[in-house]
């Protein structure tokens, strides 16, 4: 019997599938590339843009068509706004918050569905003596009835540190990997629904996340990304039980310092980012130097209409820190360009900003009002070819700056971790400061396999990228450093 997950979103989501995965191959599942043939249909859903809500609805239209002539079993988890619940639990057969997937053994195996392990059981039992006084099934449910497990006593925060995080991913990756490092958000922007769909901040216990790193170093993985809504908030909600995000940070860095890896983190909120955090990444090797800052604007009006809880001059502190103590690190950012009433004036400095900061890259979204985020409220007022017009101009700025700050690294020889081959068939990797690059085949004809580490002497530089020549051997990914875990299959 196969499952076939779809993860819309960011690589949190992903990150969850990766936990889903474990438990349906445990219940005896097996992937499948094609929908078609799968017998459990799931999707962890995304809220962040009207589009990623409309794929839900599309899929599960279609896929409730094919219930006519098969038995099939549906499910949505992932971010879901409160208002979209209830009608996802009329058209799913189950509907529940990542928190509660520890629990979907038993709520497939109460919707009446046999599982493969289930039918496994069942014909060694047929083999086997009677049971006797065996516990008939405790909560009988109706086949059919959709499903929607009840919060526990406690809430989320105590089903997500006793349940969901100790559930073992199943990496899609074998070089690559992403280890969350708490859940939810109390920031509240305007324009993110994440508070309302995942809820409040909670930290995962600190031990946990320290041993899923090292044993991902150990077993060969070459890039770690922590991640959080507000990962530099880590451990605020547990102030008297666990450490801060800088502490976190120079424990993972001492438990896997002399390992080949770059450990980055993502995404911090100005706020709260603090020298101590900035001088954990210097202290250990292993942390990457790369850095990605959200701004969202460069004005301070829009800001707090933003709900951002910082002002521009906060932002350029944080910023002058990073130069000081970090100067190789490379900059990241977000911007929205076009948000609600968002003046010429207004977006030329943000255009400022673009240039003072001397981003790296920058993901510059034309603001789209989200459903359940309280600027849905408010007039989305700028016309769409403006919009256009202020995300062709930061990029410019940003090709300009990035090109600048990519120049620079010409006659360079630079480690690259090769993730694969581009279209044109040439070697694909990235900077530890995550500068895409372009490689040339070595001169001996050898296969470059990803995962690998390659010193590349860098010989132009683009905009956005760098491309290079291979200089010395490189450092494969080797028999012994096999991931530990099946590497699962999912559909993007
Ligand atoms: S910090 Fe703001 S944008 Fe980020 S998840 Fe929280 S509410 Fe959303």
């Amino acid at each position: 019997m196969r499952y076939h997950l779809i993860p819309l979103g960011c690589q949190m989501n992903l990150s969850d599938t990766e936990r889903i995965v474990t438990v349906l191959e445990k219940l005896g599942y097996e992937a499948t590339e094609r929908e078609e043939e799968a017998d459990i249909l799931g999707i962890v859903a995304c809220s962040v843009r009207q589009k990623a809500i409309d794929r839900v609805y599309s899929k599960i239209h279609k896929w409730n068509e094919w219930k006519h002539g098969r038995n099939l079993l549906t499910f949505v988890s992932g971010c879901i706004l409160p208002s979209d619940r209830e009608k996802f639990l009329e058209r799913f057969d189950l509907v529940f918050t990542i928190n509660e997937l520890p629990a979907l053994p038993e709520m497939i195996r109460h919707y009446g569905v046999p599982t493969p392990a289930a039918l496994t059981v069942v014909d060694a039992e047929l083999t086997a003596p009677p049971a006797g006084d065996r516990e008939p099934d405790a909560r009988p449910v109706p086949a059919g009835a959709p499903m929607l497990t009840p919060a526990g006593p406690h809430g989320v925060t105590e089903d997500i540190r006793s349940g969901f995080w100790r559930v073992k991913p199943t990496y899609t990756s074998s070089f690559e990997a992403y280890v969350p490092i708490q859940n939810g958000c109390d920031k509240f922007c305007t324009f993110c629904a994440v508070p309302y769909t995942r809820g409040r901040e909670v930290s995962r216990p600190s031990a946990e996340i320290i041993n899923e790193v090292e044993r991902l170093v150990k077993s060969g993985y070459r890039s770690i990304t922590l991640l959080g809504q507000n990962v530099n908030s880590y451990g605020l909600d547990r102030r008297s039980d666990e450490i801060g995000f800088s502490q976190l940070l120079h424990e993972i860095g001492e438990r896997t310092a002399g390992y080949p890896v770059w450990i980055y983190f993502t995404s911090p909120h100005p706020r709260d980012m603090t020298d101590e955090v900035l001088e954990a990444v210097a202290a250990h090797d292993t942390l990457a130097n790369q850095i990605h800052l959200p701004i969202q604007s460069g004005d301070d009006k829009v800001l707090i209409r933003m709900n951002r809880n910082y002002r521009v001059s906060g932002y350029r502190e944080v910023v002058t820190s990073i130069r000081k103590i970090l100067p190789e690190a490379t900059l990241f950012t977000d911007i929205i360009v076009g948000f609600s009433g968002e003046t010429e004036p207004q977006f030329q400095k943000t255009l400022a900003a673009m240039e003072e900061f001397r981003y790296d890259m920058a993901f510059i979204a034309m603001y789209s009002p989200r459903p359940g985020a309280a600027s849905a409220r408010w007039a989305d007022d700028i016309p769409q070819d403006e919009k256009k017009r202020r995300l062709r101009e930061l990029t410019e700025v940003l090709q300009t700056t990035a090109g600048a700050r990519n120049a620079a690294q010409v006659g360079r020889v630079v480690p690259v971790l090769v993730e694969g081959r581009d279209r044109q068939g040439y070697l694909s990797g990235r900077t530890e400061g995550r500068v895409p690059v372009r490689i040339e085949e070595p001169d001996d004809g050898n296969d470059v396999p990803p995962g690998s580490f390659l010193d590349v002497e860098i010989t132009s530089a683009r905009p956005l990228s760098l491309y290079g020549v291979p200089s010395g051997a490189p450092l494969l990914p080797t028999a012994a450093d096999a991931p530990e875990q099946t590497v699962a299959s999912v559909s993007r």
